[in-house]
């Protein structure tokens, strides 16, 4: 395919694509096709060498010592959360937790915010397509509280069925807990909208992040999002790197959830007073390479743009489900791509989705076959897994090519 067919919204996918070293590699004497960016990204040299120049030059604890390296690193990190801040609209830098990602900023919520203020009737408003670190954390704030556990229906389709929002949405509702985009259909709820609901009974609107943040424009104030969860290594960032947005006036009613060293004030026997937030959430030592990491991660989309991004990947998701249909495979989720992004789920002829992801590593495609964590989604789908191509800033029409054509030598293979 000529180089000009690869450009795919207004991204260069060449020239990206040189800046990522591991899609050079060739298992089993492919070429790499790398579509599962939905469970985690790759990483550009950039971030890489940025992590790697961290601890060859400044690598020291934070905040605790009043020498060069260690005020070097402070400076690092609050620079990355400076970065994440504006990243995704945040008023102010003090809004931003660091943490691993999504799972532990949900658990964070749940437990600082929900033991403190669920009681016994509230109503947790979650949907039917959650990934499990949005629900189990709630079930378990939920088993200690007596509060309960609803779910938003989805259509047929796949999207969310609204047509009873106003008898699911109620004054009981203190929270409601939505995925900003689902990891399995795509699906991009409407976060405004719920919003919105949700803030005229008075409830507080926990946005799931996960697959959000790394591939559309965001901003938290807009959107009206109380809570919204960032996963560092789906954005071309390193693992365990991440964290929590959280509107400044919940941060200081919530309570903590670790204790430990850096995020208290005083200490006394029977109890400790602490931080502001962020420090309040901070506890212990922090993932310092890894935010610093992520800040590159943020410094190379917003050099390519996160317009530029959504639009490469709805041309990618338009072409893959075109290609996956032709062949016979059937998507699930909605197929108009104004209203969802870039991972694709599918079922391929009678071949269960772990066979078929074995022989397409034969191939050299990277997918993912599993219930992807969200198994009241499978149940709504009526099946128990499904194969999952997702796209990000280095894949091409050309990748979804290879998949395609490897679908075709499954197909002889099992035959
Ligand atoms: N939520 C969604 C929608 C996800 O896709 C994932 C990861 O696959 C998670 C939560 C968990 O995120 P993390 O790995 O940052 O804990």
């Amino acid at each position: 395919m000529a180089v000009t067919e690869r450009r795919a919204g207004s991204i260069d996918v060449e020239s990206v694509r040189a800046d990522f070293p591991i899609l050079g590699r060739t298992p089993h004497g492919k070429k790499l096709v790398y579509l599962d960016s939905a469970n985690t990204s790759q990483k550009p040299r950039q971030v890489i060498d940025t992590v790697s120049e961290y601890y060859r030059e400044h690598n020291a604890n934070l905040y605790r010592a009043v020498y060069e390296l260690a005020e070097e690193a402070t400076a690092m990190f609050e620079t990355a959360r400076l970065k994440l801040a504006a990243f995704i609209g945040a008023p102010d830098p003090t809004t931003v937790v660091f943490n691993r990602g999504t799972t532990e900023s949900i658990n964070l919520v749940a437990n600082g915010w929900g033991r403190r203020f669920l009681k016994e009737g509230d109503e947790v408003l979650l949907t039917d397509m959650e990934h499990h670190s949005n629900i189990v954390p709630w079930q378990l704030v939920a088993n200690a509280t007596g509060a309960v556990l609803r779910y938003l229906p989805l259509t047929e389709e796949g999207s969310l069925d609204l047509t009873n929002l106003e008898s699911l949405i109620t004054e009981r509702t203190k929270v409601l807990a939505v995925t900003g985009q689902s990891n399995v259909l795509g699906t991009l709820p409407p976060l405004k909208e719920l919003a919105s609901a949700a803030h005229a009974v008075g409830a507080v609107v926990v946005v799931d992040g996960a697959q959000l943040v790394p591939h559309n424009p965001v901003d938290v104030v807009d959107l009206g999002i109380d809570f919204l969860t960032i996963s560092g290594h789906k954005m071309l960032g390193p693992t365990a790197s991440g964290g929590l947005y959280g509107r400044r006036e919940l941060l200081d009613a919530m309570d903590p959830f670790l204790g430990g060293g850096e995020m208290i004030m005083e200490v006394f026997p029977d109890h400790s007073t602490y931080k502001e937030p962020p420090h309040k959430f901070e506890a212990g030592t922090m993932n310092i390479a890894q935010e610093i990491g992520l800040a590159a991660a943020i410094d190379y989309l917003e050099s390519l743009g996160m317009d530029a991004v959504r639009e490469h990947e709805k041309q990618l998701t338009a072409y893959a489900i075109g290609r996956l249909e032709d062949a016979g495979a059937v998507v699930h989720g909605p197929k108009d791509v104004e209203v969802r992004g870039g991972a694709v789920s599918f079922w391929y002829r009678d071949i269960h989705p772990h066979d078929l992801a074995q022989v397409l590593d034969q191939e050299g495609v990277c997918v993912r076959a599993s219930h992807h964590c969200a198994q009241i989604l499978m149940r709504h789908l009526g099946v128990p897994a499904t194969t999952r191509a997702s796209f990000y800033v280095y894949n091409t029409t050309e990748d979804v090519d290879a998949l395609v054509d490897a679908l075709a030598r499954a197909e002889a293979v099992f035959a």
